[in-house]
């Protein structure tokens, strides 16, 4: 397999993965569904991964769900 062939695998990859977990809600249910917590990097990494890949609204619905456990001088922090 040559440098593109693994680029081309790669990218189909992450395509799927995005709509698989866009389509089973998982991508924005993550912390109300299952109390998972994502660090600032994460949910700024998968929120840009959605929002390339054509889900700009569950990009928005990752990032608000994260901003409300940032505390003052974390990243997303909006207050109480
Ligand atoms: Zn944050």
């Amino acid at each position: 397999m040559d440098a593109q062939q693994m680029d081309e695998q790669r990218l189909r990859a992450a395509a799927k993965f995005v709509d698989t977990w866009a389509q089973s809600g998982l991508a924005s249910d993550l912390i109300r569904d299952y109390g998972c917590t994502l660090t600032c990097n994460e949910a700024n990494d998968m929120a840009q991964l959605f929002r390339e890949f054509g889900y700009p609204e569950i990009a928005s619905v990752i990032l608000e769900d994260h901003s409300k456990y940032d505390e003052p001088g974390d990243l997303h922090y909006v207050g109480e």
